[in-house]
């Protein structure tokens, strides 16, 4: 089973699962009320600097994956001019076989992690785990998770689905917590458990927002101090770097770091903005003294000269989860990848194709929201149409499909066939709803169409055809012709 993607529960199981959950509901309504809110003010701020700053930001991610080569190279050289040991990873697996070598070489035992998307994506903590090592994750959501062993629901707010009451529990039950829930003592708590875990760690495991080229500097954008602690303490450092996060220079990191907070939370800027430049110097006193960069690709560059393309650009700030509808219903789990969202249903495709994903592609409504909402501009609604094209012209659409497309294409092609069917639409309808009315709850037993009348009526068809009626029915303006009066051209009230 993919670590990134659940194959085992089809989308329909996890979805009525997901429908289920109340809280989860309410919290993502709020969140993405709250964020949507938020972000809009701070565009109506800035004007039209807004669409000129997204414009700029689509160039420059264009830009590098036009030199995609050339930016790789300058990076890591300037990376290991800093003191970065790099290690390539064309899989997950070789990042994974990287981590564990290291662990091994360095003797360690023990890692505090903060929160990284890309080690999510390798599922870097059970194997980790299964190694017989000791993993703490560190961001209060991400700590959550694991005490619960849940996953994320988000790709910036992962743990939306646990109330206070709830990870009261999941604290008392697996920390020793015995305060309230009151958040305040919640983080209190959480500070002073985590302290020991980062002075005793031997390695400290992170992610990175943007890799800058020119210095050879990794980012890290957050907003709990916990990253820095993860990046200083711990004598090893590890960071997983996407290949599709490297900007040219640091005023190409200026840019996206105008663009990210704003986009995913509504925020000008996050509290701590790191930019590393390598282990401790010898004259210093903190830091790591072994810093290693894993660069990861893991299907990132299967996209490169595609359809999907553009998708190299994204930044994951989540913006594309705050505002989609279906989001809002099905929440993060219903989708099943660790990447939701439209965001994830573009990536999770590109990464682990059609043959092992499920009806996850046809989970939108194409209503474009996303694509007005991304800061990269990256058109997902034309995407996620891409990838259904595809998933069709391969034959790896669902079979009972294809007898009915197969029909309608024949019913289109024929005027004879589609003024029959037209015809005889009504009258078959009229044996199913007894003549009057609509399909309604009572049709549940009907294939295919108890889909959608089962929660809401499919009306009767009409008897008569529009080009009847319309040819029937003579224009207004003959009925009735509008009598010009001086001095009312114009309309003007
Ligand atoms: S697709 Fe766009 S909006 Fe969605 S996470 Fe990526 S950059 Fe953000």
């Amino acid at each position: 089973m993919s670590i990134l993607y659940h194959t085992d529960v089809t989308l329909r199981e996890r979805v009525a699962e997901c429908l289920k959950d109340d809280f989860k509901h309410n919290a993502i309504k709020t969140a993405q009320e709250v964020f949507y809110n938020k972000r809009a003010a701070l565009v109506e701020e800035m004007g039209e600097g807004w669409e000129e700053l997204r414009l700029h930001a689509t160039e420059i991610r264009n830009h590098v994956t036009e030199n995609l080569d050339y930016y790789v190279k300058m990076f890591a050289e300037n990376a290991e001019a800093n003191g970065y040991i790099m290690h390539y990873a064309p899989t997950d697996q070789d990042a994974l076989a990287e981590v564990l070598d290291i662990f091994e070489k360095t003797n360690s035992q023990s890692t505090v992690k903060s929160k990284s998307m890309m080690t999510e994506e390798v599922g870097l903590n059970e194997v980790l785990e299964e190694a017989g090592y000791k993993v703490v994750e560190t961001d209060c959501a991400e700590c959550i998770l694991q005490k619960a062993e849940s996953k994320p629901s988000h790709i910036v707010v992962p743990a939306l689905h646990f109330n206070r009451d709830a990870i009261r529990d999941i604290f008392t039950e697996k920390c020793g917590y015995e305060g309230t829930s009151v958040p305040e003592e919640l983080t209190h708590f959480l500070r002073r458990y985590l302290r020991t875990e980062f002075l005793n760690a031997d390695v400290g495991i992170r992610g990175c927002n943007f890799a800058v080229a020119s210095t050879g500097s990794p980012t890290l954008i957050t907003n709990e101090g916990n990253g820095r602690m993860v990046d200083s303490v711990p004598k090893v450092q590890i960071i997983f770097v996407g290949i599709d996060r490297i900007v040219p220079d640091l005023q190409s990191l200026d840019t996206m770091e105008a663009l990210v907070p704003r986009s995913a939370v509504g925020s000008k800027m996050t509290a701590y903005f790191s930019v590393d430049s390598g282990p401790r110097r010898s004259d210093e006193v903190d830091g790591p003294v072994e810093a290693h960069i894993i660069l990861m690709d893991n299907g990132r560059s299967r996209i490169l000269k595609t359809d999907f393309e553009p998708m190299f650009r994204c930044m994951r700030c989540g913006a594309c989860l705050n505002i989609c509808p279906v989001y809002r219903h099905i929440t993060g789990h219903g989708y099943g990848s660790i990447y939701p969202g439209p965001m994830g249903v573009v990536m999770t495709a590109n990464m682990v194709g059609y043959d092992k994903i499920d009806t996850m592609t046809f989970a939108c409504t194409l209503c474009g929201a996303c694509a007005e909402h991304c800061p990269a501009t990256i058109p997902l609604h034309d995407l996620i149409r891409q990838h259904r094209i595809n998933i069709v012209d391969q034959g790896k659409n669902h079979s009972e499909e294809v007898p009915v497309f197969k029909l309608l294409k024949k019913m289109w092609s024929s005027v004879g066939f589609y003024k029959f069917a037209m015809g005889a639409g009504a009258p078959v309808m009229g044996l199913f709803t007894n003549d009057k009315g609509a399909l309604d709850a009572k049709s549940t037993w009907m294939p295919v169409v108890k889909g959608w009348t089962s929660t809401r009526d499919f009306d009767g068809l009409s008897k008569d055809r529009f080009r009847t009626w319309f040819k029937n029915h003579k224009p207004l303006a003959a009925e009735a012709p509008v009598q010009k009066t001086e001095g009312t051209e114009g309309g003007g009230e």
